[in-house]
């Protein structure tokens, strides 16, 4: 019988709350379920989130009877916010959140890069923000729990999974003993030790590197801003790398390598700890200064990912699907697009808008974006921690010319996680003006935002389903481009007619109209009256005309359905 700890676990800026387990017997007899979703963390939650956007409802079981254990992961994407906005709760983690958006770079002492990460106007986030995980754990579990769609189980666990046609049936384990749950799609999303992946026995293909992490939460009043510092080859800690961030209340992360051989165990004992980090706050001035331990943990870097993410009807989603290094934080902000992914995918063929084999796509395009991350990530890697001679050589090279030379400091520059351009998807149109187009994003590309007024942004008003944004100028919609919008719209198509005008005055034929005074759209998607983009539901753009028309709208439409 399963029986999760019910003892809340300890922290000092977090109070974890313990709920109670769901129990059949307190329940109806279960009927087979449309989506079941192996695992509450920020994979298995967003994706139930994007879900019921579709309308689609899903059950999403947790082992545990509370968030999960430590900081994890602190440092969300601008798109990661974007992604959230979508689900409702980026106002939570804006206002418990750290915002920034520069990195030092120390050598020896001195410091040789300054990392500036791209902000402007138009942005409605910043590059990153800070905000340990149980924090946005607890803000998704409580836009989960708020919606009537979702059927969220605490304490229970998922013992043996067997597949079937057209359905999976999963055996429960809870604390009043096992039950059986049926469902006609099952989303692993039970992190990275999968226990379906393992009971699938699916291997994972990429690499693993040798040498381990320390990661310590400590509080400490540090009178820095938030930025990110990195400190290369060290005294207290020669050939090695370590990494500051603060987060919110008064917590800050130390993430140092151990020298080879020293052993997890070895490097997590009170002592091991203490003299660390006593040692890195003498070398960055604060010798002295009191601070408590929070939590520590040990890890390696891995970049593997399973080479299909579904396999007939279970779909592997975030860290059960891939595992990637922390270096340029993609765990969770990775995790966010796959399940904005998997959302509108899923729901497209649950509702009979898409064949089975969009699921494939689904698959393709994310073990894609994942593929892109690994070797992004082992470049980072490869630097933060050199596999073999040959790389600490390099890398000792650039360390040191870059106390005197300028061109290599560049080469310092962390490169974190950025959404995948889905560029050969087979949802881009074949039939639009892509080639044509002068500047703006290309097909595949993830949106990029516009201001129109100081709280009015483009992507405020997109997702849920696919958005034609129309430049309308001071014209009404085309008659013709309007009833092929409603035609489609009438066959249950989730599609909005977005026209962007810089008069004040709605649009005729539009479903909504954006007021654009400076007409920003149309200068950041390089598009002239009469031109229009086609978003996905995930706001990645398929199709996009200098000039749109109605035959060639409702073509691609069918492509990006695979209809
Ligand atoms: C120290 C550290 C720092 C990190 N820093 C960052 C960062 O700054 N930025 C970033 O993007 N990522 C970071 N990450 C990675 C990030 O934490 C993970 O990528 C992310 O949590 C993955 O989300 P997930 O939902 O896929 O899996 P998880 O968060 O691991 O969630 C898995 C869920 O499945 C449940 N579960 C497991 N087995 C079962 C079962 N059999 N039945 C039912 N439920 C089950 C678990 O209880 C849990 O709810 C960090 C990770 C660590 C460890």
């Amino acid at each position: 019988m399963h029986q999760p700890s019910t003892q809340a676990r300890p922290c000092l800026y977090y109070n974890y709350q313990v709920f109670q387990p769901w129990l059949a017997s307190q329940h109806p007899t279960p009927t087979r379920q449309q989506v079941v979703i192996v695992g509450a963390g920020p994979a298995g939650m967003v994706t139930a989130l994007e879900l019921a956007r579709h309308g689609v409802a899903s059950v999403v079981l947790s082992a545990e009877l509370q968030f999960s254990q430590g900081s994890r992961a602190i440092c969300f994407t601008r798109r990661s916010m974007e992604i959230l906005q979508q689900v409702g709760v980026a106002e939570r983690m804006t206002e418990g959140g750290l915002p920034w958006r520069f990195g030092n770079s120390y050598y020896r002492g001195q410091q040789v890069f300054r990392m500036e990460a791209p902000h402007d106007a138009d942005d409605r986030f910043f590059p990153i923000i800070n905000v340990q995980q149980q924090f946005m754990e607890e803000y998704l579990h409580d836009a989960c729990a708020a919606h009537p769609l979702i059927d969220f189980r605490w304490g229970n666990k998922v013992t043996q999974l067997a597949q079937h046609d057209g359905f999976a049936a999963l055996q429960v384990d809870t604390p009043e003993g096992p039950y059986t749950l049926e469902s006609q799609w099952v989303v692993a999303a039970d992190g990275g030790r999968s226990g379906l992946r393992s009971a699938m026995n699916l291997a994972m293909e990429g690499a693993s590197y040798e040498g381990f992490f320390v990661i310590a939460d400590i509080r400490i009043d540090l009178p820095y801003p938030t930025e990110r510092l990195a400190f290369f080859d060290p005294d207290w800690n020669p050939g090695n790398t370590i990494l500051m961030h603060r987060e919110p209340h008064g917590i800050w992360r130390v993430d140092y390598q151990l020298p080879p051989g020293e052993t997890p165990e070895e490097a997590l004992r009170t002592e091991s700890l203490k003299q660390r980090i006593d040692a890195q706050l003498k070398m960055i001035g604060f010798e002295g200064t009191p601070w408590e331990m929070d939590w520590n943990s040990v890890y390696s870097a891995r970049t593997l990912t399973l080479p299909e993410y579904v396999h007939k009807r279970i779909v592997f989603t975030g860290d059960a699907a891939h595992l990637l290094p922390i270096f340029g934080v993609r765990g969770a902000n990775t995790a966010f697009q796959d399940a904005q992914s998997l959302g509108w995918h899923l729901a497209f063929v649950l509702k009979g808008l898409a064949p089975e084999k969009l699921m494939q796509n689904h698959s393709t395009e994310r073990v894609g974006a994942a593929r892109e991350i690994i070797t992004e990530a082992g470049k980072s890697t490869r630097f933060m921690a050199p596999p073999s001679r040959g790389f600490r050589l390099l890398r000792d090279a650039v360390l040191s010319l870059s106390l005197t030379q300028e061109f290599v400091r560049p080469l310092y520059h962390w490169r974190t996680s950025r959404p995948h351009e889905y560029s050969r998807s087979l949802l881009n149109s074949p039939c639009d003006d892509n080639a044509q187009f002068k500047g703006g994003p290309a097909l595949g590309a993830p949106p990029q935002n516009v201001q129109f007024q100081a709280d009015d942004h483009l992507l405020d008003h997109l997702g849920g389903g696919f958005d034609l944004v129309y430049v309308a100028d001071n014209k009404g919609i085309p008659v013709d481009i309007a009833q092929a919008v409603a035609s489609l719209q009438a066959q249950g198509l989730p599609l909005k007619l977005i026209a962007i005008s810089s008069e004040t005055a709605a649009v005729e034929g539009a479903n909504l109209s954006l007021h654009d005074p400076q007409m920003r759209f149309q200068a950041r998607y390089a598009v002239q009256a009469g031109g229009a983009y086609l978003f996905r539901p995930d706001q990645h753009i398929c199709a996009r005309w200098l000039q749109l028309d109605a035959a060639r709208l409702t073509q691609s439409l069918q492509v990006a359905c695979m209809r």
